[in-house]
């Protein structure tokens, strides 16, 4: 796995392990829910695991078939390829090194899942084009995921556009972004040994506890403090004079503390936790499609029949995130809640600290220091 450097030097992870993330989207769940599964035992233990998991959350994939492998999809091909030119243009501009981290990808097609930028393809793999490699079909063909399928390094596992949330080419671009971020988490060393540290499993090794665990989202006091703190949230994003939003933001901050410590210790861990993995994912998709107001895209690209302009796709989704979680209430939304809490929070420390993310690594599951 790799090491970041540079910012991220002092990061608190220990030794680096093997984790994944996971996004099934268009299951009995609710909406796009992203799962982390940690297993306590070696790779392949661990990634027995991981598949089990991805079966009990996700439809059955189809039973293998013997075919030989088929030919990628032309436009499967050229939306891969535009993510990695994306990424290459975008990454960097976001979280420092970013482009350090490795970004294979399983595209999972009808009959055939499709790797690329693997540094190993597995055996059961073969050749059908520079850089992709082909086998019959395992997962769900609506799977979004990211977990180290094949052992570290994790694997950007996604469905086409049309079998997923995302629909369309340039919304599953983002996507696809949104899961290499999860990539660059990680690939943090020791990010496995800090989750298993953070005690939440409570038994569970099929990191299954990451959904399941038992926050008390129902609880009508607490439902009511959401609800108040996501507004002071909002009021201070929509402020635009600066005097007005230092004393908006100093209302949010004292107000989060408040929250945060009506709740008991392991449910303040896993629901910071929640917001620094998935809100900061959600916040990284957006403020890519911002970043890629300007970007030109091929031309073979522009002329998918489902491709959409980048030039305000990025504050169409700013908008949207924030409308959403206007509505959002902690009892209906649950775990799905942190998605948009936390992509707000990660655009209002965009104002408090424009370099509020040279320390998001150094502090592991948890915003906290940030609203100090
Ligand atoms: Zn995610």
């Amino acid at each position: 796995m790799p090491t970041l450097r540079g910012r991220q030097k002092g990061a608190t992870f220990g030794k680096s392990s093997p984790s994944w993330i996971g996004c099934v989207p268009g299951t009995r769940l609710p909406r796009i829910l992203c799962i982390m599964t940690i297993l306590l035992d070696g790779p392949i233990a661990f990634l027995r695991g991981a598949i089990l998991t991805l079966l009990v959350t996700a439809p059955l994939a189809a039973q293998t078939p013997a075919a030989a492998p088929a030919q990628l999809p032309a436009d499967d091909a050229i939306r891969i390829r535009e993510f990695y030119r994306l990424a290459a243009e975008v990454q960097d501009r976001i979280w420092p090194l970013w482009s350090a981290t490795p970004a294979p990808l399983l595209l999972v097609t009808s009959e055939t899942e499709f790797l690329t930028h693997h540094p190993a393809p597995p055996p059961d793999f073969k050749k059908v084009a520079e850089d992709f490699y082909a086998r019959p079909r395992h997962f769900p063909t609506n799977l979004l995921a990211t977990f180290p399928a094949f052992g570290p390094p994790s694997v950007i596992v996604i469905g086409e556009p049309a079998n997923t949330d995302a629909k369309t080419s340039t919304p599953w671009l983002f996507v696809v972004l949104h899961e290499h971020f999860h990539q660059l988490q990680n690939a943090q060393p020791g990010n496995f040994k800090a989750t298993e540290d953070l005690g939440l499993a409570r038994g569970d090794t099929s990191g299954m506890w990451m959904l399941n665990y038992p926050f008390p989202y129902g609880d009508a006091a607490l439902g009511r403090a959401f609800a108040h703190l996501r507004d002071t949230l909002l009021a201070a994003l929509r402020e635009p004079d600066a005097a007005k939003f230092a004393a908006l933001a100093a209302e949010y901050k004292a107000e989060r503390k408040q929250f945060l410590a009506q709740l008991a210790p392991d449910d303040r861990k896993y629901l910071s936790f929640q917001i620094w993995q998935e809100g900061i994912a959600r916040y990284t998709q957006v403020v890519a499609a911002e970043a890629a107001a300007g970007y030109r895209p091929t031309a073979e690209y522009a002329a998918l029949p489902d491709a959409s302009p980048f030039a305000t796709y990025g504050q169409e989704m700013r908008a949207q995130t924030l409308e959403a979680l206007k509505h959002v209430e902690l009892a209906t939304a649950q775990r799905v809640a942190v998605y948009p809490f936390g992509c707000a929070e990660g655009f209002l420390l965009d104002r408090l600290d424009p370099k509020w993310k040279d320390g998001y690594f150094r502090h592991p599951f948890t915003l906290d220091p940030f609203f100090e």
